[in-house]
Parts: structure tokens; sequence; C-alpha cells
């Protein structure tokens, strides 16, 4: 007997069909004597058609407010899984953040996990009850509901898991697994077997969308084995995410290729080449709460020097606007200039540490389709470049077909 968490994804309990689809499942766990609790999202399109609504009454909603009217979604579907369950003669219940509860900081609409209180839980499943917990959301010390973040509910999944010491921690999505890269832009991407804990980490904070970053650095914190699984499915054993990378490098040197379209880049020209310049450029950014990625910064010539970083594109207007009326006169740059159509494109692979060649590998095959490489950027286990966006899916294709990626695991 397990201690199993299961956490469904919004498509996955999509419809009342899906719902009953999943209640089947959970069934056949339950039948293997498991300890079963589920999390879940609200129905797809809910948590989008809620907001909007908040839109229409206050064009930027009361961010309290907004968490109460976000947070119903999921309480929507915990008691229809519940019901679903109870129909298939099996004991359930259902419990929203607040009554588990969940407790976090006060940042609403982004609120982080600060414990949860699993003792309910704990006497429930002694008795036999399958235990259906909303995600997405919690309270705070005030007892104001609160919400985790978009994609939050797999941060409640791995973190209950956490709290539970739980066997395994499966997240159901409409994917099967995590892939080598997005399959809509490379058919021949491969579902990975396995990725290593820091690669899937790596794969969340480039760009690839099946796990919600922060769940990823719970599981990372916690140890919570962590698997992908798809609902549609019957059979599959997903990607489970691993702790060891040891048996991991014998096999492949890079596991995928992670990309993000949303990518603006921006350099200040001509700044004089003296202590503090990195401050008094990038300072009011971060102030004005702008997120700053790659940064990149040239060695000085003659007394000055370009300075060049990357911010997401929807901040791209605000942040030009900014170092231009603020900065550039204040530090005495020539200029500053941008382009917010660029996208980044990543290789990711524990294997990276023990084996040389991989950047210029990546750098050949660009060069030889007249990629122009912008800015590079690299850490122990990955190497990204930024380039002009209509290349972005010709890159993604030829480093997947370079480093081989399309082949089974050894
Ligand atoms: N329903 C929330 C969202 O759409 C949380 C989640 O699904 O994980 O972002
Ligand atoms: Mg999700």
């Amino acid at each position: 007997m397990a201690l199993i968490v299961q956490k469904y994804g919004g498509t996955s309990v999509g419809s009342p069909e899906r719902i009953k689809n999943v209640a089947q499942r959970i069934a056949k766990y339950k039948a293997q004597g498991h300890q079963i609790v589920v999390v879940v999202s609200a129905m797809s399109g809910e948590t989008n058609r809620l907001i909007a609504l908040a839109k229409e009454i206050q064009s930027n909603p009361d961010p309290r407010e907004l968490d109460v009217v976000i947070s119903t979604g999921e309480q929507v579907t915990i008691g229809l899984l519940a019901m679903a369950l109870k129909d298939l003669g099996l004991p359930a219940k259902s419990y929203t953040g607040s009554q588990v509860k969940i407790l976090t900081n006060s940042a609403f609409t982004k609120a982080r996990i600060v414990s949860i209180d699993e003792e309910n839980m704990r006497n429930d499943l002694d008795n036999g009850d399958i235990l259906i917990v909303a995600g997405f959301q919690g309270m705070d010390e005030a007892g104001n509901i609160t919400t985790l973040g978009r994609g939050g509910s797999d941060t409640t999944g791995v973190a209950i898991a956490a709290a539970l010491n739980a066997d395994e921690c499966q997240i159901y999505t409409d994917v099967d697994g995590v892939y080598t890269t997005d399959p809509r832009v490379v058919p021949e991407a491969r579902r990975l077997k396995t990725i290593t804990f820091e690669e899937m980490l790596e794969m969340a904070s480039l760009g690839s969308k099946v796990l919600q970053i922060r769940s990823v650095e719970f599981a990372g914190k916690y140890k919570v084995k962590l698997r992908v699984l798809s609902s549609f499915e019957e059979e599959g054993e997903g990607t489970l995410i691993t702790f060891e990378d040891n048996d991991k490098m014998e096999q492949a040197i890079i596991s995928g290729i992670a990309f993000n379209r949303d990518e603006a880049k921006i350099t200040v020209l001509g700044v004089p080449d003296k202590p503090g310049i990195a401050y008094q450029v990038l300072g009011p950014v971060a102030d004005a709460n702008i997120d700053v990625d790659m940064i990149i910064q040239n060695v000085g010539v003659d007394g000055t020097t370009d300075f060049s970083f990357t911010v997401h594109r929807n901040e791209f207007a605000k942040a030009m606007d900014l170092l231009k009326n603020q900065v550039q006169q204040h530090i005495g740059a020539r200029a500053v200039v941008g382009d917010d159509k660029t996208a980044k494109v990543s290789v990711v692979g524990v294997g990276m540490r023990s084996h040389v060649g991989i950047a210029s590998k990546m750098f050949r095959t660009l060069a030889e389709e007249g990629i122009n490489i912008q800015m590079i950027s690299t850490s122990e286990i990955k190497i990204s470049v930024v380039i002009d966006e209509k290349y972005l899916e010709l890159a993604v294709r030829v480093l997947h077909k370079a480093f081989d990626l399309e082949q089974e695991d050894a």
C-alpha cells in the first residue's frame, strides 16, 4: 500500500464526462489498496473566464477580491469529483485550501505556501476516505483567501505530497510526459522516461510549460518523487523526475531543447566603463518590478562599454521608456536600442558537466543554417542563445536533430 497524491489539470477535468473518467482512474488505484489524495485544477477555461469577468467590473481588479473570485473554479471541481466518486460507491471528501488548511503569505494572486496542516487529512485517510483538495488556493494568517499564481495547482499537489511524505506525486495532464522539445514544433520529439530534477527546473524556467516552476522547486526542496502522466491514456509510465543523475549521464548528454518566444532585448550603448554602472542601469529596472533575464556586458574599449539584457516582451515598452527617459542622460550613455522580436533557445542536459564541445556543436549547427546568435548565456547544465524570432522553429528543429534527440534512450 502506498500513499499517492494525484493532481489533475484543467483539461483532465474539463467536462462532466472527463470528471467521471478521472473518478474511474482514481477508483482503480483505490482498488489496489492505496491511500489517495487528489488535487484538482478548475475546469479548463474557467480561471480565464473568471479573470475576464472580474476585469469587466474593475479594469485592474483588487487583488484580494480577485482571489475570492478566481479561487471558486477549483471549489466547483472538488465538489463535482467527490460526487462522481460517491456515485461509484467510494468514500470521498472534498476540501478547499482553507479547510485543509494550506497556510500562505498574504501576497494575493501569487501567494507562497507557508505550511500545511496535515492532521485532518491523515485522519480521513486512515478512515479510508479519498481526499479531494482544491489546487491553487490557500488562506493567509488573517483568514483571507489567497491563490498561488497561474498553474498553481501543480504546486498544491507537490506541497501536499511533501507534507504527507507521499510515496509518489503524479501530475496528470493532457500530454503523456515531458518531451525532448515541444512536439508541435518538432514532430519527432520524444517522451523522456526520466529527467533529472535539475534539468526539469531548467526546462520549466526556460519555457517548457508542462509544470509550474514553483512546483519543481518545491519537489526539489522536499525530495518529492514526481511523475508526469497523461490522464487520457490507460497505460503509460509518463516521465519520472529523478534526483540522481549518475545513470543519466551514460545515456544522453542533452535531454531537451527549451524555447521561449517572449524575450525582448535591450542594449545601452556607450556606457562609461566605471564602477556602479551595472547597478545604475539595472537598479531602476528592478525598482520598476521588471524581471531581467540574460545580462551581458562587453569588455570596455576607450573607457566605454555596451550593456545588453533581456526582459519579457510585455515589459519591453516600459523598460525602454524608463531607460531612455531616466537612465541614459543620467549615466551619460550614448543610446538605448532594443528589439522585441527575439526568442531564446536553450539546450539542457546534466551530461554537459562531463562532456566538452556541446557549445561549439550548438553554435556550428546554428551557423550552418545562417542563424545569427545575438546573445549567449550558460550555466553548468544549459546553454541559451537569443536569436531573431523568425528563426526560432528552424533553430529548435536543427538542434533537436544535431543532438540526436529523436533517438531512443540507450
Ligand atoms: N486554475 C488555475 C489556473 O488556471 C490553477 C491551475 O490550473 O493550476 O492557472
Ligand atoms: Mg497546469
